[in-house]
């Protein structure tokens, strides 16, 4: 029994974080209105904070867990001045690293409305309206691509999962054992092999390795010029393996890959998977929306043969992180993978009309809504506008590609998608075999750079070259953001060799 005081207690429960109408009306407000200023402000900050590792450590790292409350207005003003300070901006029009979004901003309400509600998407029942929303907007990134309307897929949060929810459903349907009962361990089982181009992202290993088929089990075909897989190879890699009496189960074609924007040869991929029974993944994380464009390269369009296709909506429809696709040509593949009914969910059936049940889907059990900010921002533009906003980076990255081109003291390296590479060689070192320091001074030349605040630049190896990568994903950037590129290029690069130089 409880004491009268626990009683009297909990008749008075006092609640530390709730906050009444009232207040929540004031905060957000003064949330709302930082944001706003913090956007039109956004191209005057610099890009990335200069020289702050370590200051912005000694300001975080030695709070201690505050005992009592703090204000909540207070709290969120000092957030907002550590991130409006202590960011690398993706969102900045002259942010060119790495394959990060800037973020619609009709995502940052949609998340705030959907965080608020709060709705449990894993279960059907308890999410009607957001698992409903959730449906749409996977049917609606397929129909953007020209994926079959009808395939299964779920959202997640980027494009490493979206690539494992696809990849562990190609291990369940292709496997002709029951993998999820004995593993990958069966007396049945052959050694197992996945292909993939050397170029294929960093997922793969984590996956190999992490559901057990071991790095050992990805044979890497090599790539041609244009960094695209080889056919002949994987046909004779195949060849061997078969011989062999390995078990290959599944191809992984890039659509746009991560280091230069490169597209398999999709329709190929997919031809030699029908012919000889193998799964054919798409990894488009970055590049399977621009299949949407009427004049993408022709290769890319063969993703809607493909068995499974990962994308990732926090790049090329700019949703805020974290927004990951995975769609399943079969949708039964997907619950065939995944779903489990443990006696304390009683959340029915989808096949007798029940609404669809996320948790039995994926990875996750628990699940928020992150659909909403995906489906806000589709909405908005409409197909038309992203196509135009899609169409427009390409455009920005090839004229980056022209001007560089023609410009004295810059090589043109690579361009595909929205990705264009390239590296500075000094005047006298034109027709010069010197890898070894024009490595040195890029990479040199990209730490400068990076540490300017002016501009964000990223990397990639291209054969044996270091080359500096300029990727735009990003609805800021402008014509002029483009045109300032190749002089401070030039003019950092001039620096930063004088120096090399002298100290040598
Ligand atoms: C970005 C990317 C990934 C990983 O996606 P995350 O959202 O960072 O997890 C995988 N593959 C390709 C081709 C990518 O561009």
């Amino acid at each position: 029994m409880l004491s009268e005081d626990n009683l009297k207690h909990l008749a008075n429960r006092k609640v530390p974080v709730e906050i009444t109408g009232e207040q929540f009306k004031l905060l957000g407000y003064a949330v709302v209105d930082k944001i706003a200023d913090f956007l039109k402000t956004l191209p005057e900050k610099p890009v990335s904070p200069i020289n702050a590792e370590n200051k912005i450590k000694n300001i975080i790292g030695h709070k201690i867990l505050p005992q009592k409350g703090e204000g909540s207005k207070f709290i969120l003003n000092e957030a907002a001045d550590l991130l409006f300070n202590y960011t690398t901006f993706n969102g900045h029009p002259k942010f060119f690293g790495y394959i990060t979004s800037s973020a619609a901003p009709i995502g940052a309400l949609a998340d705030l409305l959907a965080s608020a509600v709060n709705p449990n998407v894993g279960a059907g029942v308890l999410s009607l309206a957001a698992t409903e929303i959730e449906t749409q907007t996977i049917k609606w990134i397929a129909e953007f691509i020209g994926y079959p309307t009808n395939c299964g897929g779920i959202m997640v949060s980027g494009g490493n999962m979206a690539n494992f929810v696809a990849f562990l459903s190609a291990r369940k349907a292709m496997l002709n054992w029951n993998v999820r009962g004995e593993g990958l361990n069966s007396k049945n089982s052959k050694q197992l092999v996945i292909y993939a181009s050397t170029e294929t992202h960093t997922w793969l290993q984590k996956a190999a390795d992490l559901f057990g088929f071991g790095t050992n089990s990805i044979h890497y075909i090599p790539v041609d010029k244009n960094q695209k897989m080889k056919m002949d190879e994987l046909k004779n890699h195949y060849n061997k393996d078969i011989q062999n009496d390995l078990h290959p189960f599944i191809v992984v074609g890039n659509a746009g890959t991560v280091a230069t924007g490169a597209i398999d040869d999709l329709p190929a991929i997919n031809k030699f998977c029908k012919e000889n029974d193998l799964w054919f993944h798409v990894d488009g994380a970055y590049g399977a929306f621009a299949a949407a464009l009427p004049d993408a390269p022709e290769e890319l369009y063969a993703l809607r043969e493909a068995d499974s296709v990962a994308l990732d909506p926090h790049k090329w429809l700019y949703t805020p992180l974290e927004a990951g696709c995975t769609l399943v040509r079969n949708r039964k593949l997907l619950t065939d993978a995944f779903s489990y009914h443990p006696d304390y969910y009683r959340f029915g059936d989808e096949d007798d009309d029940a609404p669809i049940n996320y948790y039995e889907y994926g990875f996750q059990n628990s699940r928020g809504f992150r659909a909403l900010k995906v489906w806000a921002a589709l909405r908005q533009a409409g197909k038309d506008g992203y196509i135009q906003m899609i169409e427009d980076d390409i455009l920005l990255m090839k004229y980056l590609y022209d001007l560089i081109q023609t410009h004295p003291e810059l090589e043109a390296v690579s361009q595909s998608l929205s990705i264009t590479t390239f590296r500075f060689i000094p005047d006298d070192l034109k027709d010069k075999e010197n890898t070894d320091y024009l490595n040195k001074l890029n990479e040199e030349l990209l730490n400068r750079l990076q540490n300017s605040g002016k501009v964000y630049l990223s990397n990639a190896v291209v054969d044996g070259k270091f080359v500096l990568r300029a990727c735009v994903v990003n609805f800021r950037t402008s014509k002029k953001d483009i045109e300032m590129l190749p002089l401070f290029v030039t003019e950092t690069g001039r620096e930063v060799d004088k120096e090399l130089r002298v100290n040598k």
